[in-house]
């Protein structure tokens, strides 16, 4: 063994989510002391492709799109991971998304690797038929990359379950045979899970629920602030006030929205399904995303996406828990800064991972051909939640490191144990 991994090189660029990713990786491998081969071959994705894809918009004319999906590492078992339709989508965002995806899963011990898709485009121009189109497409140029026991996708951000019906009856009329198992997130009525839209939500609520209870804070006493009204933010913010919390502020591409009274968050769900975005809600006054994000409240979460806690504003956040429903929300170089106000951050990769965790058990079940009950799906992901929750708060006391650090110490420490008993084929 050898510690000898650190590579030379430039200073690295704490708004490159890979190099935000690889930082927290080279901590974590100095406390494992990985090998210099073993940590190489786990920072290097096995697979990445990229595909053009050309589409005659609803104008009649051709226009190009670029699609991507890395595979990061499959040693834990098929690649698992969403697909992100965004303008900013590019490889460097994909690759670290799917390396989040390899730690994320070794960690809630799922046995899935880690993958990432990405199509360059802005879903809210689109038409659903060109939407349409472009994930067949996407769909049809991935086809060596996808399978059911290869490489399985999932809605992430710009993506939805109707995305993933089309992805998985492109996939399935391709193989002349329906293969429900090869994406997950869909409709419940093709193979989805109960319980799968809510789970990344629900997942959020159980971690925050067992950092405040290691803190002694009471939901009824506590107040929350949520950056993001997508799936994930609108969900743990309903679950945090269904366990009693006070949500305090809210936001999304319009702006934040604060009340210190407590925000209606059925009403502001209601005026999203109605309006599409938070714009005009009228049950908190307006205020700018970084006032949000610095309003006075217990715990934070930013669902959102990356790079919103940084080294400019981490000084002047005033929770007391962050509970990361994004990936990534949170620099590297804002880490050390949040640590030392003892402000305890809950990592995306533990934080979130109960989208992940409910997809396996969506594959499992499109396996098996037998659905499970929505009490079922909410119980086993709160029993894992928890576990890794508790390996996590454990392995950081032990070794006298963040909760992020923690995290990613277990995660690459299964990973790594993994290949060492698979052995290396050649
Ligand atoms: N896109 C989600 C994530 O970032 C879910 C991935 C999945 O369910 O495969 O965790």
């Amino acid at each position: 063994m050898t510690t000898e991994y650190k590579e030379p090189g430039p200073v690295l660029d704490q708004d490159n989510p890979f190099e935000s990713m690889m930082q927290r990786f080279d901590k974590a491998a100095e406390i494992l002391q990985l090998e210099k081969g073993v940590y190489e071959y786990l920072k290097t994705p096995v697979k990445q492709v990229t595909v053009s894809i050309p589409i005659q918009m609803d104008n009649g004319q051709v226009e190009l799109f670029e699609g991507h999906r890395v595979i990061h590492n499959d040693i834990l078992g098929p690649s698992k991971g969403g697909i992100r339709y965004a303008p900013d989508v590019n490889i460097d965002e994909v690759k670290a998304l799917a390396a989040w995806m390899t730690w994320k899963c070794a960690l809630l011990s799922v046995p899935f690797g880690g993958a990432k898709g990405g199509v360059k485009c802005d879903p809210t121009k689109l038409t659903q038929v060109e939407l349409e189109k472009i994930t067949r497409r996407y769909t049809a140029n991935m086809m060596d990359v996808f399978g059911d026991d290869k490489d399985i996708p999932a809605p992430d951000m710009g993506t939805n379950e109707q995305t993933m019906a089309w992805l998985m009856d492109t996939y399935s009329m391709h193989m002349r045979k329906t293969v429900s198992g090869v994406v997950t997130g869909k409709p419940l009525l093709i193979g989805g899970s109960l319980g799968r839209r809510e789970a990344t939500g629900r997942g959020v609520m159980i971690v925050t629920l067992g950092a405040m209870e290691k803190l002694g804070m009471k939901p009824k006493e506590t107040t929350v602030v949520v950056q993001g009204f997508g799936n994930v933010g609108s969900i743990s913010a309903q679950l945090m006030k269904m366990q009693g919390c006070k949500v305090v502020g809210i936001s999304d591409v319009t702006g934040g929205y604060f009340n210190k009274r407590g925000i209606d968050i059925e009403k502001a769900i209601d005026h999203v399904s109605k309006n599409k975005t938070l714009g005009g809600f009228d049950g908190a006054d307006k205020i700018t995303q970084s006032e949000l994000l610095e309003l006075e409240c217990d715990v934070l979460i930013p669902a959102a996406k990356e790079d919103q806690i940084t080294q400019k504003n981490a000084g002047k956040i005033k929770a007391k828990i962050i509970s990361e429903g994004a990936n990534g929300p949170t620099t590297a170089k804002a880490d050390p800064i949040l640590n030392d106000r003892g402000i305890i951050v809950i990592p995306d990769i533990l934080a979130n991972a109960g989208g992940v965790t409910v997809s396996y058990f969506e594959w499992v079940q499109d396996r098996v051909g037998y659905f499970w009950s929505l009490d079922r799906v909410n119980r086993r992901l709160e029993r894992m939640m928890k576990a890794s929750f508790d390996n996590v708060y454990e392995t950081a006391a032990k070794h006298k490191v963040s909760l992020r650090i923690g995290a990613y110490v277990v995660a690459i420490d299964r990973v790594a144990r993994t290949l060492k008993i698979r052995g290396i084929y050649a």
